[in-house]
């Protein structure tokens, strides 16, 4: 009789079980990065491929060969992600941003970020107020733009700030959006507030906004966790009823937390599943140093038999971002492996760089706080 698989299940708001990443890309009918489709990337944008791309945490994808075959023939995309400010950014947080920085700094193209306060305060299960969402919107927009945007084509939908900008297409596409439908996709109950139930319409305008804007189809990628995939969808099946391009899709694993969960979840009373942008350096050492690993109970044990990198949390953030080279994810993954590396010295290593990074980051951060201000959307585009 065939092993029964484990079960697991993704929505946008909630992540269950253990998850079989093959079987959620199967189940949500979406495609493969093949070597490829890499290959074609790595041509296109020259020199080496971002780690998330080159180790397969970027995994799945909806049309991306048609958007990079636009490129390459003349026909620039623009990038747009966003964040929902409920608190300060962790390092997983930044991925999906590192990513989109890198196609900006390779292709040239323009960046479009969402800050949701809005969503956020609405659903919140922890009944943040209003003003603390804006408050962290602001905060965590800097530390997005530290990552290195350019500012003359990095854009911030701001929702409090740019509603009076986003209104006149977010009626557009909510006369499109039935109630059914979002239900099905969202699993809204009769008392989920009126504002979730209107957010989709909020949430598709990025998607959309430069096409609308220029009068002609501009092509959209979206890097985002697998788990995001549903609020998308509902954007692609509008797109071409409403004469857009359908958005292209970039799907990633999730990050498992420091305390050896499959996700990063930090609620509750799991805040040291993550290491915040936050977090002083002692805080920081604290949180490595309990961190879940995959070594074994002894020295000698894990000397003889080699540890297992892929359950450990300390591996998860080389892979993601801490290994900046593959030659050094390689080292570090091949050590665990042998029983040559063993834990207290791989965190001392990743320690090191983690310092680093936050040192680095700060100086950033103070930086784009004098022009972040400077990128957010407040009037619709005069050809309106
Ligand atoms: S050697 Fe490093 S990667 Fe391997 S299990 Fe220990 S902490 Fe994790």
């Amino acid at each position: 009789m065939p092993a029964k698989k484990e079960e697991f299940s993704v929505t946008p708001y909630e992540v269950k079980g253990k998850i079989d990443y093959e079987r959620l890309r199967e189940q949500f009918g979406t495609q493969s990065i093949t070597p490829e489709l890499l290959a074609k990337l790595h041509h296109i944008a020259g020199g080496e491929l971002p780690p998330a791309l080159a180790r397969g945490i970027y995994y799945s994808h909806r049309d991306l060969p048609a958007l990079l075959d636009g490129y390459a023939n003349g026909k620039p995309f623009f990038l747009y992600s966003g964040r929902g400010p409920s608190g300060p950014l962790h390092t997983s947080h930044l991925l999906q941003f590192q990513l989109c920085q890198w196609f900006q700094k390779r292709l040239g193209v323009p960046m479009y970020i969402q800050i949701t306060d809005d969503e956020k305060f609405w659903s919140s299960k922890t009944g943040i107020p209003r003003e603390e969402t804006t408050r962290w919107g602001y905060e965590n927009l800097a530390d997005i733009l530290a990552l290195g945007f350019d500012p003359k084509r990095t854009f911030t939908f701001f929702d409090s700030r740019s509603i009076a900008a986003m209104y006149p297409l977010a009626v557009r596409v909510a006369r499109k959006v039935n109630y059914s439908t979002v239900k099905a996709v969202f699993g809204f109950t009769p008392s989920t507030n009126i504002g979730l139930v209107f957010y989709t319409a909020l949430q598709t305008v990025p998607a959309f906004w430069p096409s609308w804007a220029e009068g002609r189809a501009v092509p959209c990628l979206i890097p985002c966790g697998i788990d995001q995939d549903p609020h998308f969808r509902i954007s692609r099946d509008l797109a071409e009823g409403m004469g857009y391009p359908k958005p292209a899709l970039l799907h990633s694993q999730m990050v498992p937390g420091l305390l050896g969960d499959s996700v990063m979840s930090t609620t509750g009373d799991r805040s040291d599943n993550a290491l915040f942008l936050n977090d002083g350096p002692k805080v920081v050492e604290r949180k490595v140093r309990n961190a879940f690993t995959g070594g074994r109970a002894t020295v000698e044990e894990q000397r003889r038999l080699g540890a297992v990198p892929e359950v450990c949390s300390i591996w998860a953030l080389w892979r993601t971002q801490f290994a900046e080279t593959e030659t050094k994810f390689a080292e570090v993954t091949e050590g665990c492996r042998s029983g040559r590396l063993l834990c207290g010295e791989c965190k001392s290593q990743l320690l090191e760089r983690v310092h680093r990074f936050y040192r680095e980051h700060e100086v950033a951060r103070d930086r784009a706080k004098t022009w972040a201000e400077s990128t957010i959307i407040t009037a619709a585009p005069k050809a309106l």
